[in-house]
């Protein structure tokens, strides 16, 4: 699925049904900002969205997620592509990210109870230094993970040609940043620059 393709889509179908974004949002429910995130590649419409959308804009749920009209010859092809393409872009970051959830709650917890005990369990003082070394091995291991994680959920758009990348974890963490963008070498054209950064649609 190309979000971009199907933003531009939705942007033409709008035009084309005669909605302005207000009113698209305004039939929808939802916030103009919405529309706009859509249209400008920025975000799919949610599942709950997908239906009473594709009903304004005259098009089915398949075109939608295609990005274009489709004629009978490419409709079936179209849709299993779609399929595939929503079940391994569902599946994968979600349980990644509850994982790591899982066990960064677990190994919080846990070193909060090694601290407790070193604190306040008698004890001679090599255990205690033992004890809180392995506290804070923990929450090391528990950074790096979440930066795997984090890693592996955002995507950059190269600032000099716009094609999207992940970068490496080491160029990742080393990489200057703000809020918003990274400064990373893009594998595409090989230019440095300030790299706009996304969270991949989980
Ligand atoms: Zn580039």
């Amino acid at each position: 699925m190309d979000q971009t393709k199907t933003g531009r889509f939705i942007k033409e179908q709008r035009k084309q049904t005669g909605f302005t974004q207000r009113e698209l949002a305004e039939a929808l429910n939802i916030s103009e900002k919405t529309i706009s995130k859509w249209e400008t590649g920025n975000g799919m419409p949610e599942v709950s969205l997908m239906l009473p959308l594709c009903k304004k804009l005259n098009i089915t749920v398949n075109e939608l997620l295609s990005g274009e009209k489709l004629d009978e010859k490419h409709y079936i092809e179209k849709a299993e592509e779609n399929i595939v393409s929503l079940a391994s872009d569902r599946t994968k970051p979600i349980t990644k990210t509850v994982i790591a959830a899982v066990s960064c709650i677990l190994s919080i917890l846990l070193s909060m109870a090694i601290v407790l005990t070193a604190s306040f369990v008698e004890m001679p003082s090599w255990a205690r230094i033992v004890l809180i070394s392995a506290a804070f091995v923990l929450i090391f291991c528990n950074i790096a993970l979440v930066l795997v994680v984090a890693v592996n959920t955002e995507i950059f758009t190269c600032d000099k040609c716009g094609e999207k990348f992940v970068p490496s974890l080491s160029a990742y963490i080393l990489g200057p940043h703000t809020f918003l963008r990274r400064y990373l070498k893009c594998p595409h054209c090989g230019k440095r620059s300030w790299c706009r950064s996304r969270i991949r649609k989980l």
